[in-house]
C-alpha cells in the first residue's frame, strides 16, 4: 500500500481552490496505488482549514502549526519530516508561487525527482506519467518517473473535490529549526487591479489589440458589468499598461478556464491561445475572418467590435 501527501495551500485566511483540486488529484493517484490519501495543511489557522478540507476520499489530514504564511523554509522542513514520518509514494503540490517555491527544494532533501505544471498524472504503482505541455501548449508530452516523486499539478485542471469526508485530523509536530529560517513574511502589497483572479472567473470578457486604444477600454468593462463577468486581456493590453498584469491571458499571463470566454479584438497568436483554450465555450469578435482565433471559437462574431459590443452590452443590460 502506497500512499499520496498532497500539500494544501491558503493565503490571507483563505485556502485557495487549488487545494480541493489537489484532493481530487491526489484521490485519483491514491486510488491507482492502492494507497492512502494524505493532506498537509502547514500554517495559519490549521484547525480550521483541516475541518474545511475535510471532503471525500481523503484518510487523514496532518496539520502543521506555525507561523501564519507561507514561508520556504518552515514548509520545506516541515514537508520533509512528514515524509520520513508517512513515506508516501507521492508528494503533490500546487503549482503556484508558493508550491514551486518549496516542492524542488523538498524534492532535493529527499533526494526524489521531481516534475512541475502538470495537467494529468497517472501511475500505475510503479512508474508516474506526468503529462506535460510545451511550446505553448501546442504539445504535450508524458514524463515516466520510476518510483518515489514529486509533482507540482496545474491549478483548474482538476475538479474540486465536494462531499463531507471523515479523514482524521492529526496535529503534526514538526520540529522546525528556527536557525535554518531565512525569510519572513512583513505584509502584503496588492498588485495594482486587486484581488481579482482571473482563473476562478466564470466568465471572461477579454480584449485584444482591436481595442485601438486605452479611452475604449471602458466599452469592454460596461459589456463585462452588464454579464456579470471578468474583465481580462491578451498581453499587448497589459504591456501598454491599459490593464494590469494580472488580467493577462497566455503563455506569461494566466491559464483560465471559464464556462464562456469572450475574446474581443484578439487575434488567437499561440502564445494567448495557450491561456484560454480549456473554456468551454469561446466566442470570438473580430473583423478578420482568418484570425486564428475564429478557428477554435463556438461562435465566431465577423463584425466590428465598436458596433458589435455596444449592441451586446445594450441587450444584455
Ligand atoms: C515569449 C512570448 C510570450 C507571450 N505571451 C503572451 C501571453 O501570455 N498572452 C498573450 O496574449 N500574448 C502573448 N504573447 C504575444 C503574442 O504573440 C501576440 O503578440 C498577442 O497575443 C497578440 O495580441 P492581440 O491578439 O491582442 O493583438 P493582435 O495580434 O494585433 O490582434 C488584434 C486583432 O484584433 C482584430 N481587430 C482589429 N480591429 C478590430 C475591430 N475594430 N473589431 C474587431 N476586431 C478587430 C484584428 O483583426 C486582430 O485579429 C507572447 C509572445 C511571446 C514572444
Amino acid at each position: 500500500m502506497t500512499d499520496v501527501l498532497a500539500i494544501t495551500e491558503h493565503r490571507r485566511g483563505e485556502l485557495r481552490d487549488v487545494s480541493y483540486e489537489i484532493i481530487t488529484a491526489g484521490r485519483q493517484l491514491a486510488d491507482e496505488t492502492g494507497g492512502d490519501l494524505h493532506l498537509a495543511v502547514i500554517s495559519g489557522t490549521v484547525d480550521e482549514f483541516a475541518e474545511k478540507l475535510n471532503r471525500d476520499g481523503v484518510e487523514a489530514i496532518h496539520t502543521v502549526s506555525y507561523g501564519e504564511e507561507f514561508n520556504h523554509d518552515v514548509y520545506t522542513q516541515a514537508i520533509t519530516q512528514l515524509y520520513d514520518e508517512l513515506a508516501p509514494q507521492y508528494v503533490l503540490a500546487p503549482n503556484s508561487v508558493n508550491g514551486l517555491d518549496y516542492a524542488p527544494a523538498v524534492a532535493n532533501a529527499l533526494d526524489l525527482p521531481v516534475v512541475t505544471d502538470t495537467i494529468d498524472l497517472e501511475t500505475d504503482g510503479e512508474t508516474l506519467i506526468a503529462t506535460r505541455e510545451m511550446y505553448g501548449g501546442k504539445v504535450e508530452t508524458t514524463n515516466e518517473l520510476e518510483g518515489e516523486a514529486v509533482a507540482t499539478i496545474r491549478s483548474t485542471e482538476w475538479p474540486q473535490s465536494d462531499g463531507t469526508g471523515d479523514a482524521s485530523i492529526e496535529a503534526f509536530d514538526a520540529d522546525i529549526d528556527e536557525d535554518a529560517i531565512g525569510s519572513s513574511v512583513n505584509g502584503f502589497e496588492e498588485v495594482a487591479g486587486g484581488d481579482v483572479d482571473i482563473s476562478e472567473a466564470d466568465v471572461l470578457v477579454s480584449v485584444g489589440r482591436g481595442i485601438e486604444e486605452e479611452d475604449n477600454i471602458p466599452l469592454i468593462e460596461d459589456l463585462a458589468e452588464a454579464l456579470g463577468a471578468t474583465v481580462s486581456s491578451s498581453r499587448p493590453i497589459v504591456d501598454n499598461g491599459w490593464l494590469p498584469k494580472n488580467r493577462q491571458v497566455g503563455q506569461s499571463g494566466k491559464v483560465v478556464t471559464p464556462d464562456v470566454y469572450i475574446a474581443i479584438g484578439i487575434s488567437g497568436a499561440v502564445q494567448h491561445v495557450a491561456g484560454m483554450k480549456g473554456s468551454d465555450t469561446i466566442v470570438a469578435i473580430n473583423t478578420d475572418p482568418n484570425a486564428p482565433i475564429m478557428d477554435i471559437a463556438d461562435y465566431a462574431i465577423h463584425d466590428d467590435l465598436f458596433d458589435v459590443v455596444p449592441a451586446l452590452t445594450e441587450e444584455f443590460q
